[in-house]
């Protein structure tokens, strides 16, 4: 998949609330490398369907829609927003509500072609941490390192609700475990890929671990990779 003269490509795929995102963040900034944020990816783009009140069940025009749009991440004063046609919508699509509705629009072909489309022109010369669903098994089934990052359902659903609530939502613990539970049943079953451990990943369960521990676990596989590299 084309040279990777920046560094190695690092598939960081699991279900939500696993901590992906803070991990990814934080590996790619101690290695010097570009943090790619799936999600917030499907996120926006399903926000922009939802807003243009596309019926999910027009292929042709869902696919004139998602080859149209143009979905990026920029990293403004070392945070990452999300443009979706030239709008930051970094916030708009965090949601509960923008959650679930992006679970089933990602399961639809125009919208996944499109996406994994950017993700590899995103990472092909590597030097970059893709964090999602499928990047180990889809996007790059032949990432240089894959970690799928777990946690159980009860801790992904604390750590999300205590996000939710730092932001300001009005959502209940309950409510929230019920919804992260839904989401990974829905990204688990869909036909196109669906979330799904790479047979070559790393499996890291991150419910009893600090964000530290994960990251000096995922730091010394990627010395191991690099020195195999060298040799
Ligand atoms: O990672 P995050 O929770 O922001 O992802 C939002 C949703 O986007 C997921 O629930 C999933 O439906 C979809 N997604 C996907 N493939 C990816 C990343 C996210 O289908 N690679």
């Amino acid at each position: 998949m084309g040279c990777r003269r920046n560094g190695l490509v690092i598939a960081i795929d699991g279900p939500s609330g696993a901590g992906k995102s803070t991990i990814a963040g934080r590996l790619a900034h101690k290695l010097g490398y570009v943090q790619i944020d799936t999600g917030a990816m499907y996120r926006a783009v399903a926000l922009l369907i939802n807003r243009a009140g596309i019926d999910l069940d027009d292929i042709e025009t869902l696919e004139r829609f998602c080859d149209s749009v143009d979905v990026h991440l920029e990293v403004v004063d070392g945070a990452q927003r999300v443009l979706a046609n030239g709008q930051d919508v970094t916030c708009q699509i965090r949601t509960p509500e923008m959650s679930l509705i992006t679970s089933r629009i990602s399961a639809l072909r125009p919208v996944r072609e499109a996406m994994v489309r950017a993700q590899r022109a995103m990472g092909c010369n590597g030097g970059v941490v893709l964090e999602g669903r499928d990047i180990g098994t889809v996007v790059y089934p032949d990432a240089d390192l894959k970690f799928f990052l777990s946690a159980s359902p009860q801790e992904r659903g604390r750590r999300r609700f205590a996000e939710l609530i730092a932001k300001g939502e009005q959502v209940t613990l309950e409510d929230t475990i019920a919804a992260v539970t839904l989401r990974d049943e829905q990204d688990s079953k869909r036909d196109l890929a669906p979330l799904r451990q790479a047979d070559d990943a790393i499996v890291i369960d991150s419910s009893s671990m600090t964000i530290e521990e994960v990251l000096s676990r995922m730091e010394s596989c990627v010395d191991q990779k690099s020195a195999k590299q060298e040799r």
